[in-house]
Formats: structure tokens, C-alpha cells, sequence
């Protein structure tokens, strides 16, 4: 189980998240927001990746 928080100062709406992990995604208003909680499975990889240090992953129990 992951809490997930995007710095919407920093994001850029790049989507390389997007496209790493399928339960995140990219809207022009919000840009990179948790789309599908339940599908947050490689949302560690989708923070290492995110060039603007974006995406913060809280794991939990
Ligand atoms: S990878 Fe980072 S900068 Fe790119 S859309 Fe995702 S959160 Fe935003």
C-alpha cells in the first residue's frame, strides 16, 4: 500500500510516470495526479524517473 503525493509546483506533465506506473496519469489541469489507486504497483519506479523529483512515495502496511 503506497500514499503517493505529486508536487503539482514541480511536475511538468512530462507522463514518463504515466507511462512507468498505470495507475498514475497526466491531466492538463492537475497534470501528473493518482488516477487508479489500486494499480500503483511500480510507483516507486515511476518516482525514480520523474526528472523533477516530483513524486514522493510513502510506503505503508
Ligand atoms: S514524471 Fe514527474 S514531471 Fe513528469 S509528469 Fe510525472 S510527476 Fe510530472
Amino acid at each position: 500500500m503506497y500514499t503517493v503525493k505529486i508536487d503539482g509546483d514541480k511536475c511538468l506533465g512530462c507522463r514518463l510516470c504515466a507511462i512507468v506506473c498505470e495507475g498514475l496519469d497526466v491531466r492538463s489541469d492537475v497534470l501528473a495526479y493518482v488516477a487508479e489507486p489500486d494499480k500503483l504497483d511500480n510507483v516507486k519506479e515511476a518516482a525514480a524517473i520523474c526528472p523533477e523529483n516530483a513524486i514522493k512515495v510513502i510506503e505503508e502496511n
